[in-house]
């Protein structure tokens, strides 16, 4: 189920609980700042999720609130992460979901990193307002 985005932090979300080890996931990479894992159900020949180590429900919450050294360090770590995933060229798309129109399902900021092939249009054409 879709989560809002806003409301405070569940130290008991999926992604909270890998963070913490007590949940396995594939890693691929880890600093001071973020962890990155592949999705566990892709939906791009390469399918990876990059999380904040801190606590922060969305993109909302972590833009607001996150000291600038985290913004910088997280999103630094994304890049690291496409880098070394071999992904800068060819190119990739990431995504953040946040609140309920977007579908957000896990309560902690997170980026999806898409790649591995051509990834077809950035959304569905007939969610665009008529010309
Ligand atoms: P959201 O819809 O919140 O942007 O995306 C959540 C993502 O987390 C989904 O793509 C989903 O497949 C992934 N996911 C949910 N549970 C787990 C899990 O236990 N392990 C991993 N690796 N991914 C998960």
């Amino acid at each position: 189920m879709a989560v809002d985005g806003l409301g405070a932090y569940d130290p008991q979300n999926i992604f909270a609980r890998i963070l913490r080890g007590e949940i396995p996931c594939r890693r691929v990479f880890e600093d001071a700042h973020a962890l990155a894992f592949h999705d566990i159900a892709p939906r791009a020949p390469v399918h990876v999720l990059v999380i904040p180590k801190g606590a922060y429900v969305s993109f909302a919450d972590f833009a607001a609130t996150a000291p600038d050294a985290e913004i910088a360090g997280f999103f630094r770590a994304v890049g690291a992460v496409a880098r070394q995933l071999g992904l800068e060229p060819p190119g990739y798309r990431l995504l953040s979901n946040m609140g309920a129109d977007s579908g957000q399902e896990v309560p902690h900021f997170h980026v999806h990193l898409f790649g591995g092939g051509p990834l077809g249009p950035m959304l569905l054409p007939e969610l665009a307002p008529a010309a």
